[in-house]
């Protein structure tokens, strides 16, 4: 679903070339859940925009469900983007002169979807904000924003989610329901998860972890576990890409919940 080969990322700045990101690899299956981690400033940003096509690496390939998008020009990209990416974005990206549920139903509304509204509510109410479908961005607190953002997100059912620092403004309870959503969303739909997090909680849910440090991934030294009789035994030896399979793949439902069609045409692949 996502093959990342050598990535990486430099900019010219007035003090000269700066190196974001170097030489990342990581290969994810359709429906697996990856967690990128890192201190601020480490680059995980950088790379989740480079990963959803909305930025592009100065070395190295990516392929999104067969696709390599580092080899497109912009419209073929934004035709993958369309295809298969959700993003959540740090900072929101909502528009102020729509109501939430107008915010959501917007890019439903772009595919001409006749049930753009349904499907807008329908999301609203399952972040849990079905009594705030007619208030604008600013009558929002940071998290009820955050929140109209990942229902945004998911109502365009992607088959795969990004999502930077989807918890990183809500409070432990509402952190908690987002962190359900997605991996209910995971579990149902098959969605391909990528998240950029800093808890713990919803970083140990995922799959697959990414360390970055100074923009290079970081293989994590492997577990020491004392056993008794011995001096110290090396537990399980991590492969150097990351490839910590923790879960099993969770299975899409057969049954979903009750829910409306969201797409008039089938885009999901
Ligand atoms: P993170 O999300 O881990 O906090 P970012 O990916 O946002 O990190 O940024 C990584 C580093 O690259 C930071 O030091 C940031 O200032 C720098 N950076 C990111 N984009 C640019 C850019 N376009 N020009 C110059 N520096 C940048
Ligand atoms: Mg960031």
């Amino acid at each position: 679903m996502i093959e990342v080969s050598n990535i990486s990322k430099k900019v010219i700045t007035a003090e000269g070339t700066l190196s974001i990101l170097q030489k990342i690899n990581l290969s994810l299956v359709s429906g697996e859940s990856l967690a990128i981690v890192g201190p601020s400033g480490s680059g995980k940003s950088t790379l989740l925009g480079i990963l959803a096509g909305l930025d592009l690496p100065t070395a190295g390939s990516v392929s999104l469900a067969g696709q390599d998008i580092t080899a497109m020009d912009e419209e073929g990209r934004a035709a993958v983007r369309a295809e298969t990416v959700g993003f959540v974005f740090q900072s929101f990206h909502l528009l102020p002169g729509l109501t939430a549920l107008e915010n959501v139903a917007l890019p439903l509304e772009l595919q001409s979807d006749k049930e753009a509204l349904k499907t807008a509510a329908y999301y609203l109410q399952r972040v849990g904000l079905e009594h705030r479908t007619t208030h604008y961005p600013r009558q929002l607190s940071g998290g009820e924003q955050q929140r109209v953002a990942v229902a945004r997100a998911f109502a365009c059912r992607p088959t795969i989610l990004f999502a930077d620092e989807p918890t990183g403004n809500l409070d432990t309870g509402t952190g908690e329901k987002i962190s359900d959503l997605l991996f209910d969303l995971n579990k149902e739909e098959g969605t391909t998860l990528v998240l950029v997090t800093h808890e713990h909680n919803l970083a140990a849910r995922c799959g697959q972890r990414l360390v970055l440090a100074a923009g290079r991934q970081v293989v994590e030294s492997p577990i020491k576990k004392k056993v008794p009789g011995k001096k110290a035994a090396v537990e399980k030896k991590v492969a150097p890409d990351t490839k910590l399979k923790a879960k099993p793949k969770a299975k899409p439902q057969t049954e979903p919940e009750a829910k409306p069609k969201a797409k008039a045409q089938g885009s999901k692949s």
